[in-house]
């Protein structure tokens, strides 16, 4: 590896659905590169990836460490998606960092539900893709109908690139279609070996029709391709693959391919594909940040010779060091160098920067445009913040994560425990942003949201099982919103006379309902000289805060637009402070006068359960408010998809467990926020307002 140059490297994440197979084939992807010399079972408790106690029991991987490993050519930086939704927002976050995925699909079931979820936050994203049609051995896979259902569930152009021989017990190999050859593995090597040899006759015709189709699509991104293909000619492999490769990064097709990783028959050709398919960072556009503090639009390219631009997308706090993952979009770096934090507007300096392997992390002197690495050492960062050249100053978009949707009350066991509480808590944020804590002001009690009850479970376990913190925990709470029904205009007045001075302060709030809005959008249509220029900023930051802070029921406003019609203050010490209490009575006064809404947080649902116990479970679902969109029946199982509000399925994963002899699943995600029915609004009660 003595010149590494930008075309080689492939910043990959995998997405699936939980248990599609990710984190098998990810062992066997270190495995066969040689990182990892012992192959790590998930169902041992010993997977590479999957690396903290509560991801080892449960199977599921929550946190998306980056590792390098290298095959053929490539240097592969894979970045771990987690497969469940409670936890989208480490989906977005990898998103955001990776420039191809690999999808797996259980060749049993086809797209799953929360595959499906996952597939459109890449095609939101732009990210090219590739598949793989994992389990082929187990009983019931079935390659075609999997295909069948990219094509139908996810509307994406399939382009298989290799068949099965066989399917379930007799699935022994994957067939090739561009070099028509059949790929066997050797099970006593563990797959590590395998051989090429001819296609079986038995295969041939299909693997024949099949490699027509794959050039017939291919026709469609190629004239020459469409020449030779009308021509009756047999075109080789290597034409073929530059056309496959521009089809796939412009995301018009998504190559698919087969294997079982268990098995371990087929991973190569997945890593193969991942080389010849998946964009380097230099296939990329460039990337848009703006000038910090402005709107003007800055862009970086993915060189070296362009200014440093970094991205610091996950922050891991349980190694000995803080590790911080960034993102190298753009330039050069040397260890040692200062990096501005755009976010603090402070000067880091870069003490170490490692490449995170399999098993160790590896120092590096430099970075370059393309890598991803964790840098050690940094004094104020978080997940998120831009780092860039002091000099050439860019800022790239935060991650946007969905507001929490669900909240825990918590309080310290012993008084001893409660500092240890507290700075466990702000580690654990660190980690998550998706994590929220503040304090209830009305009973002092410390309160934690989430993306959902499993989200709050998996942080308050590591809790006590990672930093032996013991705390009683309340029962989970919906995190409601309000909104307004109409349009409101009032005026908030503020006086106070202190020593020889009298602070006054008048402001003039409308507030318009603006339901696509998240939160509260505020504007101001002051004439000149009304306030003095610079507290504008501040005077509408104190008007979003005072909404978002509670609206006529004590629940965060959200689908508002806030607009300042008027302002006046005297002149003299302190007029932020007559401006913003001033701003708080309009805004009193206005939240007391209008009629208001409570928001409840409505979640995509998703259950699968045997067809014997349908009734019973839809039974139990029209007694939670569900609304069912569609229910499905496939092969081993019918699926129901719907939409019902979190406060009504607390406790359902028990109540469906016993329903069905612990047969049926079901998946939840925060969808959006809809008032709540006019039967149940009565247990809100307004707060007095004046
Ligand atoms: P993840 O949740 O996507 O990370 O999936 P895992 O890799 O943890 O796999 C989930 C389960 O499926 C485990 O019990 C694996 O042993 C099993 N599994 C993974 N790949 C295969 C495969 O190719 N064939 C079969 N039959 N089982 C597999
Ligand atoms: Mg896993």
């Amino acid at each position: 590896m003595a010149q590494r140059s930008i075309e080689t490297i492939r910043n990959l994440g995998i997405i699936a659905h939980i248990d599609a197979g990710k984190t098998t084939t990810t062992e066997r992807f270190l495995f066969y590169s040689g990182e990892s010399h012992k192959l790590g079972e998930v169902h041992d408790g010993e997977a590479t990836m999957d690396f903290r106690p509560d991801e080892k029991e449960r199977g599921i991987t929550i946190s998306s460490a980056a590792i390098t490993f290298y095959w053929r050519e490539c240097e592969i930086n894979l970045i771990d998606t987690p497969g469940h939704v409670d936890f989208v927002a480490e989906v977005e976050r990898s998103l955001r960092v990776l420039d191809g995925a690999l999808a797996i699909f259980d060749a049993g079931e086809g797209v799953e539900p929360q595959s499906e979820t996952v597939w459109h936050q890449a095609d939101r994203y732009a990210v090219p893709r590739i598949c793989m049609i994992n389990k082929m051995d187990k009983v019931g896979a079935d390659f075609e109908a999997s295909v069948r259902s990219l094509e139908t569930r996810l509307g994406a152009r399939t382009l298989p690139l290799q068949i099965p021989l066989g399917a379930a017990e007799t699935f022994t190999g994957v067939i090739d279609l561009l070099q028509r050859e059949l790929v066997t593995h050797d099970a006593d090597s563990r797959g590590a070996k395998f051989e090429v040899g001819p296609v079986p006759d038995e295969a041939r015709e299909a693997c024949e029709a099949a490699r027509d189709r794959l050039v017939e699509t291919l026709a469609d991104f190629s004239d020459a391709i469409a020449e030779r293909y009308l021509a009756g000619e047999d075109i080789a492999a290597a034409d073929l693959r530059p056309v496959i490769r521009q089809a796939t990064l412009e995301r018009q097709v998504f190559p698919v391919l087969c294997g079982s990783s268990l098995r371990n028959i087929g991973v190569q050709g997945v890593l193969n594909a991942v080389c010849d398919y998946l964009p380097s960072p230099a296939d990329l556009p460039p990337v848009e940040g703006h000038l910090p503090g402005s709107e003007e639009i800055r862009r970086r390219y993915p060189r070296a010779d362009d200014p440093f631009s970094a991205f610091l997308f996950k922050v891991n706090t349980k190694t000995s060091a803080d590790l911080y993952y960034t993102r190298i979009y753009s330039g050069r770096a040397k260890t040692g160098e200062m990096v501005l934090n755009v976010r603090t507007g402070k000067k880091e300096r870069l003490r170490r920067i490692l490449r995170v392997h399999a098993e160790r992390g590896i120092p590096q002197e430099t970075v370059e445009a393309g890598d991803i690495v964790a840098l050690v050492g940094l004094k104020d960062c978080a997940t998120g913040d831009t780092l860039c050249h002091p000099d050439h100053p860019v800022e790239y978009e935060p991650i946007r994560f969905p507001d929490p949707v669900v909240s825990v009350a918590i309080e310290p066991r012993t008084s001893q425990e409660r500092e240890r509480l507290g700075n466990v808590l702000a580690r654990l944020r660190r980690e998550d942003p998706t994590f929220r804590q503040h304090i209830d002001p009305d009973t002092g009690q410390t309160i934690l949201s989430g993306m959902g009850e499993l989200h709050l479970e998996v942080l308050l376990n590591r809790m006590e099982r990672e930093f032996k913190v013991q705390a009683h925990v309340g029962k989970p709470r919906v995190s409601y919103r309000e909104t307004i029904l109409e349009e409101v205009e009032a005026m908030g007045e503020f006086q106070r006379s202190l020593g020889n001075q009298t602070l006054h302060g008048q402001v003039t709030l409308r507030l318009t309902p603006e339901p696509a809005t998240r939160g509260v959008r505020t504007t101001q249509g002051l004439r000149e000289g009304d306030v003095p220029r610079e507290l504008l900023p501040k005077l509408l930051e104190s008007v979003r805060g005072g909404a978002e802070g509670g609206g006529a029921y004590g629940f965060p406003l959200t689908g508002v637009h806030a607009h300042v019609v008027k302002a006046r203050v005297l002149e003299g010490k302190d007029i932020l402070a007559a401006l913003n209490a001033a701003a708080n009575k309009a805004l009193s006064h206005a939240l007391a006068q209008v009629r208001s809404a409570v928001l409840e947080p409505i979640m995509r649902m998703e259950v699968r359960t045997p067809e014997d116990y349908l009734g019973t479970v839809l039974k139990h679902l029209n007694t939670r408010r569900a609304l069912i969109h569609e229910t499905q029946s496939l092969p081993s199982h019918v699926l129901i998809r719907g939409t019902a509000p979190l406060s009504e399925m607390f406790g359902f994963s028990t109540e469906l467990r016993s329903l069905t002899q612990g047969r049926a699943s079901f998946n939840l995600e925060p969808l959006d926020y809809q008032p709540v029915p006019d039967n149940l609004a009565d247990q809100f009660t307004k707060r007095r307002l004046e």
